[in-house]
């Protein structure tokens, strides 16, 4: 794999937890590499350590990408093979490396993945829910203004959402998402997959607001949350909703007919009354 004309950039997945779940392939292309190109070399030295790799380190990030590309693609062009990893998982998934794969492409250089961890196709493939369609969502906005304006577009979504969030703001988000997509909603929020305290929660987002709110052992650790798109049964719910608070909008006041159409249909009382 060295020397000769360009060489190759291998985009390595690394372990979100478990250090089994380095490939032998992945830890090959590890090994051969001239250089390992790691979000953080401090964070990463452990892990090539403890399988013995002692391939040079240099750093790319989200604050030097554009900088440390141009001489990453410059060795490439040179001949050299470059390996991509980030801290866990897989690269570029929420994770630093577009600029370079896309540097590369343009430069007419192989990009080979190394394909292996990634915590949203990881708790996705455990979760229980429809998983032939998804829309993966990687982080929400952090402010709670443009998280809450994200998840009102998304509310509508049929496909089921895969979104990660930190430990910090977990209580925060599971409240906008229970509130914009009603509590009834199927979802499972799983964390520390693949390491000692790995945990699924679920079946509503009712459920998981009320937990992660009362027991600060759902709040440790990495999440990711798997929610259920917008079913034909929220369809149907809220069809009949709108039918009966039409019915009922005739003799009452516009609460007290949502309010009463909501409890004999089941759809959310806050739907009906733009229906
Ligand atoms: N590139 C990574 C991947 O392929 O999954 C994701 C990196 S992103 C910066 C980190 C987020 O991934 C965490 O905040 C969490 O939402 C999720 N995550 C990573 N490891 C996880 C784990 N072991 N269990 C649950 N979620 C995890």
């Amino acid at each position: 794999m060295k020397g000769g004309s360009a060489g190759k950039l291998w985009v390595v997945a690394t372990p979100i937890g478990n250090l089994g779940d380095l490939s032998p392939r992945a830890q090959q292309a590890l090994r051969d590499a001239n250089v390992i190109a790691a979000e953080d070399t401090r964070h990463s030295r452990p892990l090539l350590q403890h399988f013995g790799i002692a391939t040079s380190l240099t750093a790319l990030h989200e604050h030097n990408e554009r900088v440390a590309l141009a001489s990453l693609i410059a060795r490439l062009q040179a001949g050299e093979d470059v390996a991509l990893i980030s801290d866990a998982g897989t690269p570029l998934i929420s994770d630093p490396g577009f600029r370079l794969v896309r540097a590369a492409r343009e430069a007419g250089i192989d990009v080979a993945p190394v394909p292996g961890a990634c915590a949203a196709i990881a708790a996705l493939s455990v979760a229980g829910l429809p998983s032939d369609r998804f829309v993966f969502e990687g982080f929400l906005p952090a402010k709670a203004p443009a998280r809450r304006e994200r998840l009102r577009e998304l509310a509508d979504e049929a496909r089921t959402l895969v979104i990660y969030e930190s430990s910090h703001r977990i209580v925060e988000c599971c409240a906008d998402l229970r509130n914009a997509f009603g509590a009834e909603r199927e979802a499972r929020l799983l964390r520390e997959l693949t390491k000692l305290h790995e945990t699924c929660i679920g079946m509503t987002l009712g459920e998981i607001a009320a937990r992660v709110a009362d027991d600060p052992e759902q709040r440790l650790g990495e999440c990711v949350l798997v929610i259920a798109g917008r079913g034909e049964e929220a369809d149907a719910k809220l069809a009949e909703g709108r039918r009966v608070y039409a019915l009922l909008r005739a003799e009452l006041a516009p609460a007290q007919a949502a309010k009463l159409a909501a409890a004999i249909s089941g759809a959310p009382r806050k739907d009906l009354y733009g229906g």
